[in-house]
């Protein structure tokens, strides 16, 4: 489903190695933590993966495509949720859904839009205004957004990060279930006990390397 090869990313003029000789492959329907400290890499690769930043070097293919010369095809097949919550007030929920529809060239998928809002236990809200949800909700609309296109894959940036227990605890439930729908899930956290609950894989960042990648209960045994 993803296949990264001797990936490498510098800013400020090579000056910051960001990622350095990256390589990794990723099966359809796995779930994988990408666990790292702060300044590790791990925005700098999704960032690559969704096609906000371009890399240095190496090669990246998504499904059957090549990130370089099939942009677009990639951006079908990722979906991101990413870590800050912008999401512009005005709008309802069911608008906001829309309008990312829109984006993809998707109509009448109404359907899929209440499947979404159901599994995210939002159904209630499709036709409250931004302005009224709380953040939790925030973040789940964030990820029913990620996945109006039906992406294969759905990488999170730290969805957790700075919320509370409960909330914590209700996403993971989330993310349990895309996983059992099939989706294959990626996401970064700085949280091991996360890394450990929800993922069948742990890999861990340092400065720009991958230092480990294996099964999450070799993993945890030598951490
Ligand atoms: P993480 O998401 O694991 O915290 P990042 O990918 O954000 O790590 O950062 C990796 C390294 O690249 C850090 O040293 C960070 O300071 C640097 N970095 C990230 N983005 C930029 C940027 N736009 N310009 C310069 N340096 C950056
Ligand atoms: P609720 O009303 O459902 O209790 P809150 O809006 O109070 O939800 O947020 C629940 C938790 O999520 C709190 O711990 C809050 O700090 C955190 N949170 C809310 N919005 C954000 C955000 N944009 N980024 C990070 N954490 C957030």
């Amino acid at each position: 489903m993803l296949v990264i090869k001797n990936l490498s990313k510098t800013y400020a003029n090579g000056k910051i190695e960001a990622l350095k000789n990256v390589n990794l492959s990723i099966e359809e329907g796995e779930f994988t933590a990408l666990l790292g400290q702060n300044g590790a890499g791990k925005s700098t690769l999704i960032n690559i993966l969704a096609g906000n930043v371009k890399k240095s070097s190496g090669t990246v293919q998504i499904g059957r495509y090549d990130l370089d010369s099939d942009e677009l095809a990639t951006k079908r097949i990722i979906g991101v949720v990413p870590q800050e919550v912008a999401l512009d007030t005005f709008f309802t929920v069911k608008e906001i859904l829309e309008i990312q529809s829109g984006y993809f060239g998707i109509k009448n998928n109404n359907q899929y839009i209440d499947e979404l809002l159901e599994i995210l236990s939002l159904q209630d809200k499709k036709r409250a205004s931004i302005r009224g949800l709380s953040g939790g909700m925030r973040r789940r609309l964030l990820i029913a957004k990620a996945l109006v296109h039906q992406p294969k894959i759905l990488i999170l940036d730290e969805p957790t990060a700075g919320v509370d227990v409960d909330l914590r605890n209700s996403m993971h439930e989330f993310l349990e279930k895309l996983h059992q729908l099939g989706i294959t899930i990626i996401l970064t956290t700085h949280y091991l006990e996360e890394a450990e609950k929800l993922c069948k894989r742990v890999i861990i960042i340092d400065k720009g390397r991958i230092i480990k990648d294996e099964p999450k209960e070799e993993l945890l045994e030598n951490y």
